[in-house]
């Protein structure tokens, strides 16, 4: 394997040296073998983040405000260990790996003038994990789909929402971030929102809001997961 020499910083020297293991059935080489991907692709189920009803297509018929939503799964189980370990342990090889469960719930053929845009990653989360998780993903989901990506946000400060309530997390989120004032939004594109968990919605709700307010007609949402607990 060749070992990439640009990017030697040591936690990725370790991704590299250090053999994956898969992490739902053990298999050494990889942290997701293909059987237990297609396991995930398979067993996953479809429900509105916001109401939690089930439902079959992108779009909730109850919440018709929420733009066309698309997740890998809900928050639980292997799905939940492989965000952890990617976000608290670092393991980048996963971020090109869920994109790829991401993509197998995205329509096959996106509009073509679409952007993703990630939700952006308070500076002392990028600093403490030593990489910009969101971002990462972002990219390897814009090479599979042939997508542009714009940082249209920029986060205003570092506000952490763990173990906030619910209240407090809206009116945080809508502080958080702001439109970077260099791009300008153009109605005819297609934005895909993308985050990486819907816990309570509270920043996609802000980011959706001020998208509409900037003047975006598509929006459309991707997560990799969605807690079903409110
Ligand atoms: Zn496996
Ligand atoms: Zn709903």
């Amino acid at each position: 394997m060749p070992i990439i020499v640009k990017n030697t910083t040591f936690p990725s020297l370790l991704d590299l040296l250090a053999p994956h293991t898969c992490r739902g059935c053990g298999r050494l080489g990889t942290p997701l073998c293909d059987c237990c991907k297609k396991y995930i692709i398979k067993n996953s189920i479809n429900f509105c983040p916001r109401c939690k009803n089930p439902k079959t297509t992108s779009k909730c018929k109850k919440c018709q405000n929420l733009p066309p939503t698309y997740f890998i799964d809900e928050r639980s189980g292997l799905l939940n260990q492989l965000i952890h370990d990617y976000k608290y342990h670092s393991i980048r090889a996963l971020a090109p790996i869920l994109a790829e469960l991401l993509a197998t719930k995205l329509p096959q053929n996106l509009p073509i003038n679409t952007v993703i845009v990630p939700l952006p990653t308070a500076t002392n989360h990028i600093r403490s994990r030593g990489f910009d998780h969101t971002a990462k993903i972002a990219k390897s989901l814009a090479k599979l789909k042939h997508c542009k990506i714009q940082p249209i946000f920029l986060r205003t400060k570092n506000t952490v929402q763990v173990g906030s309530d619910k209240k407090t997390r809206l009116t945080q989120a809508e502080h958080a971030f702001t439109l970077n004032p260099k791009i300008k939004i153009n109605p005819s594109a297609t934005y895909l929102l993308f985050d990486d968990v819907w816990t309570t919605g509270a920043s996609i709700n802000a980011a959706v809001k001020k998208l509409r307010q900037a003047g975006a007609k598509k929006i459309i949402i991707a997560l990799l997961a969605v807690s079903r607990l409110d």
